[in-house]
């Protein structure tokens, strides 16, 4: 950037406001750090848009001054996307919180990119609707940021992932130029469907400022079990079991004994069961009447469960489901950790899941590896801990095993920068090549997020 500090921060404020420019050090750094505190950038600002026609102020200035913008909303994402490490400025969604009314007989609202899933999903209960994303960063995860990352999380298996939420999208593009689609049709076979393209573009060809959301019927009746199991195989088939013979099933989340005896140390739980075991499987199931009976029917049909615990009443499901959300939180106190977050087919679960440690091991011995995941979907987050953030060998090791068995690198939390080098593990020459025209048209100068998603050409692994 050649632009001087004090030239930008005079710019940017003339669009949103000198308040709304920050450049103090110590007030960006947590706009500079992600989650894991793995990746750690510097910013000459932090830029806070309030409105669609700023936004697209900012990405037309941009353009015309060469200078990049790393897009941010709750700044939870794994994947080091929203941080900028090339010192590209940071323009922060998170004041476009505007909420609409729930409109009650199509079962949809347009939120803007700054609300939190959490507010998103206060706002649907509210109108006696409920939203189909959830994951344990809901209070701070936004809108915005859930649709570029096409967050997956706990109900995948039962309502999708965040681009089946999705009917309509408003974004500023790369080009300055806004796009707005909101009005929510259902049916509307009109051309390209901008919704689906942006969803999971990690903020490379837009920033999304505002979405038309679909939600879903609320369902009053919820039973959570946990299930024990000696064996991992046995658990996944279960699980095979429970999708195909319990309709109600609205989550099945898999975890080890080594995350379960680590969340109960760091948070103070009481363990389980009496006896650990080697696999978990935490299931929900949810309805408009009690599916008490149908889940433990289900249950009693299972093999090689070998201990259970039931919720019917939401105190007791909190602390059931405790144990599997806190996780991510319980393994951030161990160290930095190498967040690999991969999909299996069914087929190829358990033996990834047995292979995993040993490959860890191999290409850094000492270091620790945490395994967790949503089970319903053959997704397994691989965290690893003892091991520097620079040192990529495991991420090498971990994504080339995926990839090796039929798997992708990454199943919910996007390649950001973190996997941007193994995107051809995954994707064929030809579709890269795609994906740049895309982003080539969308983004000509390639001001929005430069070094998420596309590798640096002498960086590509082959
Ligand atoms: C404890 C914990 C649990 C989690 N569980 C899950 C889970 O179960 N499932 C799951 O999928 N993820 C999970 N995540 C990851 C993360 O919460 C999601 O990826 C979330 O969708 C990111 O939202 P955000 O607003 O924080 O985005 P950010 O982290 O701010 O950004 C993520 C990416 O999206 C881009 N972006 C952000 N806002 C916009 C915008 N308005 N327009 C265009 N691009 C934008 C950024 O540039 C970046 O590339 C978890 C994270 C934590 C910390």
């Amino acid at each position: 950037m050649t632009i001087a500090p004090s030239e930008l921060q005079t710019e940017l404020a003339a669009i949103v406001g000198a308040e709304h420019v920050l450049v103090e050090p110590d007030v960006i750094a947590g706009f500079c750090t992600d989650w894991t505190g793995r990746f750690v950038g510097h910013s000459p600002a932090v830029v806070r848009p309030g409105s669609t026609a700023q936004v697209a102020a900012i990405v037309a200035w941009c353009r015309r001054a060469g200078v990049a913008l790393v897009v941010q909303g709750g700044n939870t994402g794994l994947s080091g996307g929203a941080v900028p490490l090339r010192d590209e400025v940071v323009c922060s969604l998170r004041r476009l919180t505007t909420i609409g009314e729930v409109d009650r007989t199509s079962g949809q609202v347009t939120a803007g990119a700054g609300v939190t899933i959490a507010d998103l999903q206060g706002r649907a209960a509210s109108a006696g609707w409920a939203y189909g994303v959830d994951f344990a960063s809901r209070d701070s995860a936004t809108v915005g940021g859930s649709i570029a990352t096409n967050a997956g999380g706990l109900r995948v298996l039962r309502y999708g992932d965040t681009r089946a939420q999705v009917v309509g999208i408003e974004a500023v593009l790369g080009t300055g130029d806004v796009v707005s689609h909101l009005s929510g049709l259902t049916k509307d076979n009109t051309g390209y469907h901008l919704p689906s393209l942006l969803c999971g573009s990690e903020g490379t060809l837009g920033v999304i400022t505002a979405a038309r959301l679909r939600l879903v019927p609320e369902e009053s009746e919820r039973v959570v079990a946990l299930l024990a199991f000696d064996d991992v195989a046995a658990a996944l088939v279960a699980v095979g079991s429970l999708r195909s013979g319990l309709p109600s099933l609205s989550a099945a989340e898999l975890f080890f004994d080594e995350g379960v005896a680590l969340v109960c140390r760091v948070f103070g739980l009481r363990a389980p069961f009496s006896e650990p075991h080697r696999a978990y499987v935490l299931v929900e199931a949810t309805g408009a009447s009690d599916p008490s009976d149908a889940l433990s029917s289900a249950v009693d049909s299972l093999r090689g469960v070998t201990d259970a615990a039931v919720a019917t009443d939401a105190v007791r499901a909190a602390q059931l489901w405790r144990y599997r959300e806190a996780h991510t939180e319980a393994i951030a106190t161990v160290g930095t950790p190498h967040k690999l977050d991969v999909t299996l087919p069914p087929g190829a679960l358990a033996d990834f899941v047995a292979a995993v440690p040993a490959v860890v091991e191999g290409a850094c011995p000492g270091a620790q590896t945490w395994l967790f995941g949503h089970a319903g979907d053959g997704n397994v987050h691989v965290n690893v801990t003892g091991a520097s953030a620079e040192d990529d060998r495991i991420d090498e090791s971990v994504l080339r095993l995926a990839a090796g068995m039929g798997g992708s690198i990454s199943a919910e939390h996007g390649i950001g920068v973190a996997k941007a080098r193994w995107l051809s593990l995954c994707r064929s020459p030809a579709e890269i090549a795609a994906f740049r025209s895309i982003k080539r048209a969308l983004d000509p100068d390639g001001v929005l997020n430069p070094s998420v998603l596309f590798p640096p050409e002498d960086e590509a692994i082959s």
